[in-house]
């Protein structure tokens, strides 16, 4: 197969600590020959640009998860825009809306994604959209904020309806699958991939959460295993996993500028 892109990877989690080193190799080993490390907090935004830093296959991204958001200071937001300035950070994010969750008022998530699209469309960086029990008001805030433009980002781990994804490709957007789209019953999720034109199609392993089938259960789950996801998306799409491989690398690349 051809290299592979991880573009969601949360190689700052602390079930990496210890291995991440290893993490990485493995990765690398298995033609996963690019990651980006996903920030959630300020804090955590800070390390992937630390791990950047340390690895060729390694780019970040920085920005505060809505799960996070209401615990979010201002100084916060000053250092995501510093860190937004810097080489290797590739992306804004993540970002985007969660009812699944109650840690954060709406409103206050809401803010914070307004927040994200408005540095990206400034700075000309993608933003990375997490999306949960709210797809509704994620394409509705999106139209809103493009003022009529193309917009910059991606829609991360998707699992939503092929109404939203059209609406999100409509607006500038990709989308990328996780491992979810693997699972015996995501049939459905399989169908909505199918339908996502091949070049606007992302891969990625929101790592260390849900590995993909065969490996289901396994923690942490590492970006050596979006091999799994890679060929699940090459059956769905009819194609060899190496030209699978070849489109979705191709694809991340040019979304986030790199050679
Ligand atoms: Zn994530």
């Amino acid at each position: 197969m051809d290299s592979l892109f991880d573009t969601h990877a949360h190689l700052d989690d602390e079930q990496f600590a210890d291995v991440r080193d290893e993490v990485i190799a493995r990765a690398v080993a298995a033609g996963v020959r690019y990651m980006i490390a996903m920030g959630t907090t300020a804090t955590s935004s800070q390390k992937c640009w630390e791990i950047a830093e340390g690895s060729p296959h390694v780019w970040a991204a920085a920005g505060i998860q809505p799960n996070y958001a209401h615990e979010a200071k201002l100084e916060d937001w000053d250092l995501i825009q510093d860190l937004v300035g810097r080489e290797r950070v590739v992306a804004i994010g993540e970002t985007g809306l969660d009812r699944y969750w109650d840690h954060c008022p709406f409103e206050i998530q809401e803010q914070w994604f307004e927040r994200h699209v408005r540095l990206s469309q400034q700075t000309h960086l993608p933003f990375i959209v997490h999306m949960r029990e709210c797809e509704a008001e994620i394409i509705k805030s999106l139209t809103r904020w493009s003022d009529g433009q193309l917009l910059n980002g991606v829609m991360h781990s998707f699992t939503g309806s092929l109404d939203t994804a059209e609406a999100a490709m409509d607006l500038g957007l990709d989308i990328s699958f996780a491992g979810m789209v693997t699972f015996k019953n995501a049939a459905n999720l399989r169908d909505v991939a199918a339908r996502i034109p091949l070049d606007r199609l992302l891969i990625e392993t929101d790592s260390p959460y849900l590995a993909p089938h065969p490996k289901r259960g396994q923690r942490p789950n590492e970006p050596a295993l979006m091999v799994h996801t890679a060929r699940c998306l090459a059956d769905a799409h009819q194609i060899d996993p190496s030209e699978l491989a070849r489109q979705t690398t191709r694809n991340a690349c040019r979304r986030f500028a790199i050679p």
